[in-house]
Protein backbone atom coordinates (compact mmCIF):
# COMPACT_ATOMS: atom_id res chain seq x y z
CA UNK A 1 0.00 0.00 0.00
CA UNK A 2 1.01 3.79 -0.57
CA UNK A 3 1.30 5.91 2.31
CA UNK A 4 1.30 9.46 1.11
CA UNK A 5 0.90 12.61 2.51
CA UNK A 6 1.77 16.34 3.16
CA UNK A 7 3.82 17.47 6.60
CA UNK A 8 0.68 18.85 8.38
CA UNK A 9 1.02 21.20 11.18
CA UNK A 10 0.44 20.44 14.92
CA UNK A 11 -0.75 24.08 15.34
CA UNK A 12 -3.20 23.89 18.14
CA UNK A 13 -2.68 20.46 19.05
CA UNK A 14 -0.83 17.64 17.99
CA UNK A 15 -4.16 15.52 18.40
CA UNK A 16 -5.51 17.64 14.97
CA UNK A 17 -3.09 16.50 12.94
CA UNK A 18 -4.22 13.58 11.48
CA UNK A 19 -7.61 15.14 10.62
CA UNK A 20 -5.55 17.66 8.89
CA UNK A 21 -4.24 14.54 6.89
CA UNK A 22 -7.56 12.53 6.48
CA UNK A 23 -9.47 15.82 4.64
CA UNK A 24 -6.50 16.15 2.16
CA UNK A 25 -7.15 12.19 1.27
CA UNK A 26 -3.45 11.35 2.52
CA UNK A 27 -2.93 7.96 3.44
CA UNK A 28 0.17 8.69 5.67
CA UNK A 29 2.07 12.13 6.67
CA UNK A 30 4.16 14.02 8.98
CA UNK A 31 4.36 15.59 11.78
CA UNK A 32 6.71 17.41 14.17
CA UNK A 33 6.71 16.38 17.89
CA UNK A 34 7.01 19.74 19.09
CA UNK A 35 7.28 23.52 17.83
CA UNK A 36 10.82 22.72 16.14
CA UNK A 37 11.71 26.36 16.42
CA UNK A 38 12.23 26.10 20.70
CA UNK A 39 14.64 23.93 22.68
CA UNK A 40 11.90 23.21 25.30
CA UNK A 41 8.27 22.82 25.06
CA UNK A 42 5.74 21.55 27.68
CA UNK A 43 5.16 17.69 27.53
CA UNK A 44 2.46 16.25 25.91
CA UNK A 45 -0.70 15.82 27.73
CA UNK A 46 -2.25 12.28 28.37
CA UNK A 47 -5.23 14.00 26.77
CA UNK A 48 -3.62 14.79 23.33
CA UNK A 49 -1.76 11.43 23.75
CA UNK A 50 -4.93 9.45 23.81
CA UNK A 51 -6.28 11.76 21.13
CA UNK A 52 -3.79 11.24 18.93
CA UNK A 53 -3.69 7.16 19.39
CA UNK A 54 -7.61 7.19 18.59
CA UNK A 55 -7.43 9.57 15.86
CA UNK A 56 -4.91 7.87 13.77
CA UNK A 57 -7.14 4.15 14.51
CA UNK A 58 -10.85 6.06 13.34
CA UNK A 59 -8.83 7.47 10.12
CA UNK A 60 -7.03 4.09 9.92
CA UNK A 61 -3.61 5.33 9.49
CA UNK A 62 -0.59 2.49 11.49
CA UNK A 63 2.84 3.52 12.83
CA UNK A 64 4.48 3.01 9.86
CA UNK A 65 2.07 5.26 7.46
CA UNK A 66 3.42 8.57 9.91
CA UNK A 67 7.05 9.66 9.61
CA UNK A 68 7.39 12.90 12.83
CA UNK A 69 10.81 14.73 11.83
CA UNK A 70 12.98 16.39 14.44
CA UNK A 71 13.67 19.90 14.84
CA UNK A 72 16.13 21.52 12.88
CA UNK A 73 17.61 23.42 16.00
CA UNK A 74 19.23 19.30 16.76
CA UNK A 75 23.14 19.23 15.16
CA UNK A 76 24.14 15.83 15.87
CA UNK A 77 27.18 16.29 14.31
CA UNK A 78 27.90 19.34 16.58
CA UNK A 79 31.50 19.95 17.32
CA UNK A 80 30.84 22.31 20.14
CA UNK A 81 30.70 19.95 23.42
CA UNK A 82 27.16 22.38 24.68
CA UNK A 83 25.76 22.34 21.70
CA UNK A 84 25.69 18.55 21.18
CA UNK A 85 24.70 18.13 24.36
CA UNK A 86 21.76 20.19 24.31
CA UNK A 87 21.05 18.71 20.73
CA UNK A 88 21.12 15.19 22.53
CA UNK A 89 18.08 16.62 25.11
CA UNK A 90 16.03 17.89 22.51
CA UNK A 91 16.80 14.73 20.30
CA UNK A 92 15.91 12.31 23.19
CA UNK A 93 13.03 14.54 24.26
CA UNK A 94 11.90 14.15 20.54
CA UNK A 95 12.37 10.60 20.38
CA UNK A 96 10.23 9.89 23.70
CA UNK A 97 7.07 12.32 22.27
CA UNK A 98 6.99 9.84 19.00
CA UNK A 99 7.17 6.68 21.10
CA UNK A 100 4.35 8.00 23.29
CA UNK A 101 2.42 8.25 20.32
CA UNK A 102 2.47 4.97 19.56
CA UNK A 103 5.01 6.33 16.67
CA UNK A 104 8.29 3.86 15.90
CA UNK A 105 10.18 6.13 13.55
CA UNK A 106 11.59 9.96 13.97
CA UNK A 107 13.17 11.40 10.89
CA UNK A 108 16.87 13.37 11.80
CA UNK A 109 19.62 15.05 9.83
CA UNK A 110 22.91 13.92 10.50
CA UNK A 111 24.24 17.63 10.95
CA UNK A 112 26.81 19.71 10.07
CA UNK A 113 30.56 19.17 11.55
CA UNK A 114 30.94 23.07 11.27
CA UNK A 115 34.84 22.64 11.33
CA UNK A 116 37.95 20.04 12.10
CA UNK A 117 37.13 16.58 9.94
CA UNK A 118 34.36 15.24 8.41
CA UNK A 119 35.39 12.02 9.90
CA UNK A 120 34.99 12.98 13.81
CA UNK A 121 31.59 15.10 12.85
CA UNK A 122 30.61 11.70 11.33
CA UNK A 123 31.43 10.17 14.63
CA UNK A 124 29.85 12.66 16.70
CA UNK A 125 26.60 12.09 14.66
CA UNK A 126 26.74 8.00 14.56
CA UNK A 127 27.10 8.27 18.49
CA UNK A 128 24.53 10.77 19.03
CA UNK A 129 21.77 8.06 17.68
CA UNK A 130 23.47 5.67 19.22
CA UNK A 131 22.43 7.17 22.53
CA UNK A 132 19.08 8.03 21.71
CA UNK A 133 18.33 4.61 20.39
CA UNK A 134 20.14 3.00 23.33
CA UNK A 135 17.88 4.99 25.88
CA UNK A 136 14.04 4.67 23.54
CA UNK A 137 13.32 1.47 23.53
CA UNK A 138 11.11 0.40 20.64
CA UNK A 139 12.04 3.63 18.14
CA UNK A 140 13.69 3.35 15.09
CA UNK A 141 15.81 6.29 13.61
CA UNK A 142 15.69 7.48 9.93
CA UNK A 143 18.81 9.19 8.55
CA UNK A 144 17.79 12.00 6.10
CA UNK A 145 19.82 12.53 2.79
CA UNK A 146 20.85 16.40 2.05
CA UNK A 147 21.70 18.44 -0.66
CA UNK A 148 24.88 19.00 1.03
CA UNK A 149 25.87 22.47 1.40
CA UNK A 150 28.76 23.89 3.52
CA UNK A 151 29.58 21.31 6.23
CA UNK A 152 26.18 19.32 6.49
CA UNK A 153 26.53 15.34 6.23
CA UNK A 154 24.95 12.93 4.62
CA UNK A 155 24.70 14.19 1.05
CA UNK A 156 25.95 11.05 -0.88
CA UNK A 157 25.38 7.40 -0.14
CA UNK A 158 28.68 6.72 0.68
CA UNK A 159 28.27 9.09 3.65
CA UNK A 160 25.09 8.04 4.95
CA UNK A 161 26.73 4.63 4.77
CA UNK A 162 29.93 5.94 6.29
CA UNK A 163 26.96 7.25 9.45
CA UNK A 164 25.60 3.86 9.41
CA UNK A 165 29.30 1.87 9.99
CA UNK A 166 30.09 4.31 12.56
CA UNK A 167 27.07 3.30 14.41
CA UNK A 168 26.30 0.30 16.63
CA UNK A 169 22.77 0.36 16.48
CA UNK A 170 22.72 -0.29 12.77
CA UNK A 171 19.79 -2.68 12.92
CA UNK A 172 17.19 0.48 14.17
CA UNK A 173 19.02 2.80 11.64
CA UNK A 174 17.69 3.13 7.76
CA UNK A 175 17.38 6.23 5.82
CA UNK A 176 15.07 9.03 4.42
CA UNK A 177 15.66 9.61 0.78
CA UNK A 178 14.51 13.52 -0.35
CA UNK A 179 14.10 13.96 -3.69
CA UNK A 180 14.84 17.81 -3.99
CA UNK A 181 17.99 16.27 -1.66
CA UNK A 182 19.36 14.18 -3.84
CA UNK A 183 18.82 16.69 -6.90
CA UNK A 184 20.51 18.93 -5.35
CA UNK A 185 23.79 16.87 -4.42
CA UNK A 186 23.87 15.73 -7.95
CA UNK A 187 21.36 12.10 -8.07
CA UNK A 188 19.40 12.54 -11.56
CA UNK A 189 16.45 11.59 -9.81
CA UNK A 190 15.00 13.57 -13.00
CA UNK A 191 16.46 11.54 -16.08
CA UNK A 192 16.97 8.35 -13.87
CA UNK A 193 14.40 7.95 -10.66
CA UNK A 194 14.67 3.97 -11.25
CA UNK A 195 18.62 4.27 -11.47
CA UNK A 196 19.04 6.32 -8.59
CA UNK A 197 16.95 4.52 -6.34
CA UNK A 198 18.26 1.35 -7.76
CA UNK A 199 21.67 2.71 -6.66
CA UNK A 200 20.48 3.25 -3.19
CA UNK A 201 19.00 -0.57 -3.13
CA UNK A 202 22.49 -2.26 -4.21
CA UNK A 203 24.29 -0.66 -1.84
CA UNK A 204 21.97 -0.84 1.02
CA UNK A 205 19.81 -4.16 0.41
CA UNK A 206 16.16 -4.25 1.43
CA UNK A 207 14.30 -2.61 4.17
CA UNK A 208 16.80 0.45 4.61
CA UNK A 209 14.50 2.78 3.78
CA UNK A 210 12.50 4.13 5.87
CA UNK A 211 10.54 6.53 3.87
CA UNK A 212 11.35 9.30 1.70
CA UNK A 213 10.29 12.97 1.23
CA UNK A 214 8.54 13.65 -2.02
CA UNK A 215 9.58 17.45 -3.32
CA UNK A 216 10.48 18.67 -6.53
CA UNK A 217 13.31 21.44 -7.02
CA UNK A 218 13.87 24.87 -7.36
CA UNK A 219 17.25 24.89 -8.07
CA UNK A 220 19.58 22.64 -10.69
CA UNK A 221 20.93 19.31 -10.40
CA UNK A 222 24.30 19.48 -8.59
CA UNK A 223 23.46 22.94 -7.08
CA UNK A 224 24.00 21.78 -3.21
CA UNK A 225 21.03 23.46 -2.65
CA UNK A 226 17.92 22.70 -0.66
CA UNK A 227 14.59 24.72 -1.91
CA UNK A 228 11.57 22.58 -2.67
CA UNK A 229 8.95 22.86 -5.03
CA UNK A 230 5.29 21.77 -5.59
CA UNK A 231 4.97 18.62 -7.28
CA UNK A 232 5.81 18.77 -11.47
CA UNK A 233 6.68 22.43 -11.07
CA UNK A 234 10.33 22.48 -10.61
CA UNK A 235 13.23 21.38 -12.31
CA UNK A 236 12.99 17.11 -11.03
CA UNK A 237 9.47 17.10 -13.06
CA UNK A 238 5.94 14.87 -12.82
CA UNK A 239 6.82 11.92 -14.71
CA UNK A 240 10.29 10.97 -12.00
CA UNK A 241 7.19 11.01 -9.07
CA UNK A 242 5.09 9.01 -11.08
CA UNK A 243 8.00 6.74 -11.89
CA UNK A 244 8.54 6.47 -8.38
CA UNK A 245 5.63 5.82 -6.79
CA UNK A 246 5.30 2.11 -8.97
CA UNK A 247 8.34 1.14 -7.46
CA UNK A 248 7.87 -2.07 -4.94
CA UNK A 249 10.75 -0.65 -2.18
CA UNK A 250 8.22 2.23 -1.63
CA UNK A 251 5.30 0.19 -0.58
CA UNK A 252 3.96 0.25 3.16
CA UNK A 253 6.48 3.46 3.80
CA UNK A 254 5.96 7.32 4.19
CA UNK A 255 6.32 9.59 1.11
CA UNK A 256 5.87 12.57 2.39
CA UNK A 257 5.09 15.83 0.57
CA UNK A 258 7.25 19.02 1.93
CA UNK A 259 6.13 21.11 -1.35
CA UNK A 260 5.74 24.56 -0.93
CA UNK A 261 2.03 25.03 -1.64
CA UNK A 262 -0.80 23.87 0.55
CA UNK A 263 -3.58 24.32 -1.67
CA UNK A 264 -2.23 22.03 -3.90
CA UNK A 265 -1.42 18.86 -1.27
CA UNK A 266 -4.75 17.58 -1.95
CA UNK A 267 -4.17 17.13 -6.14
CA UNK A 268 -0.56 15.69 -4.99
CA UNK A 269 -1.65 13.22 -2.86
CA UNK A 270 -4.16 12.14 -5.95
CA UNK A 271 -2.43 11.99 -8.85
CA UNK A 272 0.54 9.77 -6.78
CA UNK A 273 -2.13 7.98 -5.57
CA UNK A 274 -3.55 7.11 -8.72
CA UNK A 275 -0.45 7.09 -10.17
CA UNK A 276 0.80 4.26 -7.98
CA UNK A 277 -2.41 2.09 -8.03
CA UNK A 278 -2.32 1.49 -11.60
CA UNK A 279 1.07 -0.07 -11.19
ZN1 LIG B 1 14.17 17.20 6.61
ZN1 LIG C 1 12.94 16.42 3.55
Amino acid sequence: MLYIGPHVSIAKDISLAPERAHELGATGFAIFTKNQRVWSASPLSEESISSFRNTIMRYGYTPRSILPHAGYLINPASPDKDLWEKSLGLFLDEAARTVSLSLDTINIHPGAYKEGSKEEGIKRSAAMMDEVLARTPGLRIAIENTAGAGTILGSSFEELDALLSAAKEKDRIGFTLDTAHLFGSGYDVASDPDGVLDAFASRFGSGKLYGMHLNDSKVPLGSRKDRHESIGKGLIGKDAFLAIVKRPDVQDIPLVLETIDESLWKDEVSLLLSAGSDS
